[in-house]
C-alpha cells in the first residue's frame, strides 16, 4: 500500500511481497471464473491498496464480461484515483468505496502517515463528477482523536450524492491497538447535529452495512459495526488474498492456498473441490468480543487479507 494508516499497516518494517509469489491477472480471471461457475455473484476488488496494481480498469472489464458475475467493486484510498476514474467508468464499474477518515489535512496525515489529502480528494471530486456509478466513502472513527470531526466527514452525504459509512475499528493486526467508537453513541451525536435517521433499506450494497436517511442529505449514512453489531450470521463473504489464499472469515486465518493448486498443474474440479471444502468449514462467526488468544487466529494484518 502507498499509505501507512496507523490502525493497518506498521510505519516500518513492511514485509514486501516477492512479485513471483502474486497472483497473476489470468490466475485471479481463473479463480473467479471456477467461482462463478459455483455461484458466485459479485466480486469487491480492495487490498491493500488496488490501485498501486497496474491494469486494474482491464481487470474489471475483464471480470464484468465474465458469465455469472452481476456487480464489481472496488475499495480505494483513492490516492492513485483521478487519473484512472474514466478507464474505471468505461469498464462498468459498479460501485467505488473511497476510504476517507477526516477532511483535516494534519489528522490526514497523522492518521494515515502520508501527505495525500489533496490527491485523495481530486480523485474524489473526478469520482462523483464523472463516475456514473455509486460512490461510498469509508470513515474509521478512532477513539480520542476529535480532531477526526466525523461531522464534517458525515456532510459529504449532505452536500453530494455519495453514502458515508462509518466503520467500527475491528481488532485485526495493528487495529488491536486501538479503541474503537460505538455506532451508538456516534449515531446519538449525528442525529444530535443532523436530525432523527430513519432506517432504510434502498441501498443495494453486498455486504454488511446498515443504512440511514437524514433529513436534507442526499446520500445516505450507514454503519458496519462488526464489533457492537456483529452480523456473522448473514455473512457470505469470502477472501482472495493477493498470494492466491481463500479466506473464509476475516478473524481468523482458516481457507485454503488455491495457488498452489493453480501453478501445480491442478483441474478446475481440484479447485472447485478445495473451494468446496473451505466453504464448508467456514467459522460461524468472530470472537472480537474475547480477549483470550486463539491459536488460528490470523496473524496477517488488514493490508494483507483485504479488509
Ligand atoms: N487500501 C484500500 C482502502 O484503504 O480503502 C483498501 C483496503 S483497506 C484494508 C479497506 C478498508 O478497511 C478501509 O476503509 C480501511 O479504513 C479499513 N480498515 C483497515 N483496518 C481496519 C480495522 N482494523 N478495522 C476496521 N476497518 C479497517
Ligand atoms: Fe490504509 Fe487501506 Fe493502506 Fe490499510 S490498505 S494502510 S487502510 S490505505
Amino acid at each position: 500500500c502507498n499509505l501507512r494508516c496507523i490502525y493497518c499497516m506498521p510505519e516500518e518494517g513492511v514485509q514486501h511481497v516477492e512479485r513471483s509469489l502474486i497472483l497473476q491477472e489470468e490466475e485471479i480471471l481463473r479463480i473467479c471464473r471456477v467461482m462463478a461457475e459455483l455461484g458466485i455473484r459479485k466480486i469487491k476488488l480492495t487490498g491493500g491498496e488496488p490501485l498501486v496494481r497496474p491494469r486494474m480498469p482491464q481487470l474489471v472489464e475483464k471480470l464484468k464480461n465474465m458469465p455469472g458475475i452481476e456487480k464489481v467493486t472496488l475499495t480505494t484510498n483513492g490516492v492513485f484515483l483521478k487519473d484512472q476514474m474514466s478507464d474505471f467508468a468505461r469498464a462498468r464499474l459498479d460501485g467505488l468505496n473511497i476510504s476517507l477518515d477526516t477532511l483535516d489535512a494534519s489528522v490526514y496525515r497523522q492518521l494515515t502517515r502520508r501527505d495525500e489529502i489533496e490527491a485523495v480528494r481530486r480523485g474524489l471530486r473526478t469520482a462523483i463528477q464523472k463516475g456514473r456509478m455509486q460512490i461510498k466513502i469509508n470513515c474509521v472513527p478512532v477513539l480520542g482523536i476529535e480532531e477526526q470531526k466525523l461531522l464534517e466527514v458525515a456532510e459529504l452525504a449532505k452536500n453530494h450524492n455519495v453514502h458515508v459509512r462509518f466503520i467500527e475499528m475491528m481488532p485485526i493486526g495493528m487495529g488491536t491497538q486501538f479503541a474503537f467508537v460505538k455506532e451508538d453513541a456516534l449515531k446519538h451525536a449525528l442525529e444530535e447535529a443532523f436530525g432523527t435517521f430513519t432506517p432504510c433499506g434502498d441501498v443495494a450494497g453486498n455486504g454488511p452495512c446498515h443504512y440511514f436517511a437524514v433529513p436534507g442529505f442526499q446520500g445516505r449514512i450507514g454503519f458496519i459495526s462488526a464489533v457492537s453489531h456483529k452480523f456473522c450470521s448473514e455473512c457470505n463473504r469470502i477472501r482472495l488474498t493477493s498470494e492466491g489464499f481463500l479466506k473464509t472469515c476475516l478473524q481468523y486465518d482458516n481457507g485454503v492456498e488455491l495457488k498452489t493448486i493453480l501453478r501445480g498443474g491442478g483441474t478446475d474440479e481440484d479447485l472447485r473441490r478445495a473451494i468446496g471444502q473451505a466453504l464448508a468449514e467456514k467459522p460461524k462467526g468472530h470472537s472480537f468480543e474475547k480477549k483470550t488468544e486463539f491459536t488460528d487466529r490470523e496473524h496477517r494484518g488488514m493490508s494483507q487479507i483485504g479488509g
